[in-house]
C-alpha cells in the first residue's frame, strides 16, 4: 500500500461527466476520464484491505458482491498511486479480457462491496479500471499477440457478446483454432446492439473485435446458427461447440391493446437506433423515431433507462418510466447490508438528462398498466394505469394491491415494453437437444458448462439469464477452461 493514509487525506472524486443538455445533442459517451494525477490520489485511497472484499465476486442473496472476475483491485491501485501504469496494466489484463468495456459500463459491485464504503465513498475502482486500460491503447501497450503453436483442435461460438468473445480469446491463446458465428451484421452481442452509444461508443467494441480478428479468431456474421447452419453441421465441422446466445427473449405485456401502432420492444428500439446511426448517422430512417411524440417507457429497470436517454436524444415531446415498485430508499435498509452493494435510490445518466430537459424525474414508481387504446387508424393514443401498494399477504410475502381511485390516463403515441427478459431463444437450443431450466436457459453447472450433449457447452446469459457484462466475461473464461480441459486432457487457462 503506497500511502497508509490515502483514504483520510483524499476524497472520493467521481468520474466528469458532460453537462446534461450539452450531451443530449449527441451520441457520444456521457462520461469521462479523470486527470492522471487524481486517479493517483484515487488510488492512494486503497486500504489494501487484508480480506479485499472488492474482488470477493460472489452472489449474497442473489445479488453479485465484489468482483466476479476477481480483478486484484488492491495490487492495480497501488501501481496506480506510484505512476505504474504498465504494470498495473499487466495486472489487470491477467484477469479482465476487455476491461475498456467494464471500466465504461459495469455497474461496479466491487465498489458497493469496498471496505472504505462501510464509513466513506468507495475507491473509485471503475473510473481507475478504465484509465488503465485507455493508456494501455494510447501508448500502443496492446499488440496483437498471435499465439506461436496451434493445436489443430477447432472450437465454433455461437454469439459474440461479452460471454462469446472471452471464451473466444482464451481458447484462441491457448493456440486452438476459434470461429465465432453471429447473426446480426456486426460482432459484439449487446455491446454493440444493446448498450446505446452514449454508455459505450461502438468504435471501443470494434476496436476489441480488430484486436481479436488479428490475433486470429474467425468471425463470421450476418450468419445464424440453426438456420443458415445447422447444428448437426456445425458438430460435424468443429471438436467443440460454445452456446453463447443470450438470453434476449423479451418479456410481453399481455394486455388489451397491445397491438397498437406505436408498441415496441425495448430492444428493437435500441438496437435499431444503434444500428442506423451506426450504418447512416440516422441518414437511412431505418430506426424508430420518437421525435414530437409522447413517450411511455414500460418497466423500471436500466435496460428502460436507455430507452428515455435515446428518446430524449430524438427530442421526444416527453417521457415517462412506469415502474412497478416503490422509490427505493435514500440510505441502506437492514436487509441490505454490506458487503452486499447498495441497493438505494440514484439518479442515472438518463434520468439526469430528463431532469434537465423537461425538469423531472421521468420515473413513475407503483403504478401498474391496465391497458393501451389506440385511435381509430390503430394508432396508440393512451394508456391507463393504477397506482400500486406493496403490502404483506398472510404468508408474509410481498404482493402488490390496487388502490382504487387512483385510475390515471396519458396520452402517448409509443410505448417501449422493457418488462425483462424469459430466457434464451429456444429454437436454436431445441436443434441441438440441450435440455433447458424452468428459467428457460442452458440446464448446465456453473463451473462446469457442460451441457447434455458431447462437446456442447453453454455460457453468460444464454446460461445464467439476462445478468451483467462482467458475470458474462467471467463464464466465458471460465468455459474455455473447460473446453481446453475437454479437448486436451488438462488445462494451464484460469
Ligand atoms: C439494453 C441493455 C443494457 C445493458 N446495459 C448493461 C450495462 O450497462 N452493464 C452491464 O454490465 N450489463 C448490461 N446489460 C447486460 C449485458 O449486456 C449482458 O448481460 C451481456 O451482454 C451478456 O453477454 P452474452 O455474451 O451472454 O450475450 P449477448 O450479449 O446477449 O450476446 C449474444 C449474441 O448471440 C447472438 N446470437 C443469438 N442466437 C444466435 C444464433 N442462432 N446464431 C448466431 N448468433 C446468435 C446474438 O445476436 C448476440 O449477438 C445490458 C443489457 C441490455 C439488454
Ligand atoms: S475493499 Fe476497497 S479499500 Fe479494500 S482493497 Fe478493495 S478497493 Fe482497496
Amino acid at each position: 500500500m503506497g500511502k497508509a493514509t490515502g483514504f483520510i487525506d483524499y476524497k472520493r472524486e467521481k468520474a466528469p461527466e458532460r453537462k446534461p443538455l450539452t450531451r443530449l445533442n449527441d451520441w457520444k459517451e456521457y462520461s469521462a476520464p479523470l486527470p492522471d494525477q487524481t486517479l493517483r490520489t484515487q488510488g492512494a485511497r486503497c486500504m489494501d484491505c487484508g480480506t479485499p472484499f472488492c474482488h470477493i465476486g460472489t452472489e449474497i442473496n442473489g445479488v453479485t458482491s465484489g468482483c466476479p472476475i476477481h480483478n486484484v483491485i488492491p495490487e492495480w491501485n497501488d501501481l496506480v498511486y506510484r505512476g505504474q501504469w504498465k504494470e498495473a496494466l499487466d495486472r489487470l489484463l491477467k484477469t479482465n479480457n476487455f476491461p475498456e468495456f467494464t471500466g465504461r459500463v459495469c455497474p461496479a459491485p466491487c465498489e458497493g462491496s469496498c471496505t472504505l464504503a462501510i464509513t466513506d465513498p468507495a475507491v473509485a475502482i471503475k473510473s481507475i479500471e478504465r484509465a488503465i486500460i485507455d493508456k494501455g491503447f494510447e501508448n500502443g501497450w496492446i499488440t496483437p499477440r498471435i499465439p506461436e503453436k496451434r493445436t489443430g483442435k477447432k472450437i465454433a461460438i455461437v454469439g459474440s457478446g461479452p460471454a462469446g468473445l472471452a471464451s473466444a480469446d482464451q481458447l484462441n491463446q491457448a493456440g486452438h483454432s476459434v470461429t465465432v458465428f453471429e447473426r446480426s451484421d456486426r460482432a459484439g452481442g449487446l455491446l454493440t446492439y444493446g448498450i446505446p452509444n452514449m454508455k459505450l461508443e461502438k468504435d471501443i467494441v470494434e476496436r476489441r473485435i480488430t484486436l481479436l480478428t488479428q490475433e486470429g479468431i474467425d468471425f463470421v456474421t450476418n450468419t445464424e446458427v440453426g438456420k443458415d447452419i445447422t447444428a448437426d453441421e456445425l458438430r460435424a465441422q468443429f471438436d467443440s461447440v460454445i452456446l453463447c446466445i443470450g438470453a434476449q427473449k423479451q418479456r410481453d405485456l399481455g394486455l388489451e391493446g397491445r397491438e397498437a401502432k406505436g408498441v415496441h420492444f425495448a430492444m428493437d428500439y435500441l438496437s435499431t437506433s444503434t444500428k442506423s446511426l451506426l450504418d447512416s448517422n440516422f441518414e437511412d430512417g431505418q430506426f424508430i423515431d420518437a421525435e414530437g411524440k409522447d413517450v411511455i417507457v414500460i418497466g423500471g429497470g436500466d435496460t428502460g433507462a436507455d430507452c428515455v436517454a435515446t428518446a430524449l436524444r430524438q427530442k421526444c415531446n416527453s417521457v415517462v418510466q412506469f415502474g412497478k415498485h416503490p422509490v427505493l430508499p435514500m440510505a441502506r435498509t437492514s436487509d441490505n447490508m454490506w458487503p452486499v452493494p447498495p441497493n438505494v435510490f440514484t439518479l442515472e445518466y438518463a434520468y439526469e438528462e430528463a431532469e434537465a430537459a423537461f425538469g423531472e424525474d421521468p420515473r413513475k414508481y407503483s403504478i401498474q398498466t391496465k391497458k393501451l387504446v389506440a385511435d381509430d387508424d390503430g394508432n396508440l393514443k393512451e394508456l391507463h394505469t393504477i397506482q400500486m401498494e406493496k403490502v404483506e399477504d398472510e404468508n408474509g410475502l410481498y404482493v402488490f394491491k390496487e388502490l382504487p381511485g387512483t385510475e390515471k390516463i396519458w396520452p402517448a403515441q409509443l410505448v417501449f415494453i422493457a418488462i425483462g427478459f424469459e430466457g434464451a431463444e429456444q429454437p436454436l437450443l431445441k436443434q441441438f437437444g440441450v435440455n433447458t431450466t424452468a428459467r428457460n436457459v442452458v440446464d448446465a453447472i456453473y463451473g462446469q458448462y457442460t451441457t447434455n450433449i458431447e462437446a456442447v457447452f453453454a455460457a453468460g446469459d444464454a446460461r445464467r439469464g439476462q445478468s451483467l457484462i462482467v458475470w458474462a466475461i467471467n463464464e466465458g473464461r471460465e468455459a474455455a477452461r473447460e473446453v481446453d480441459r475437454y479437448l486436451m486432457g488438462s488445462s494451464n487457462l484460469p
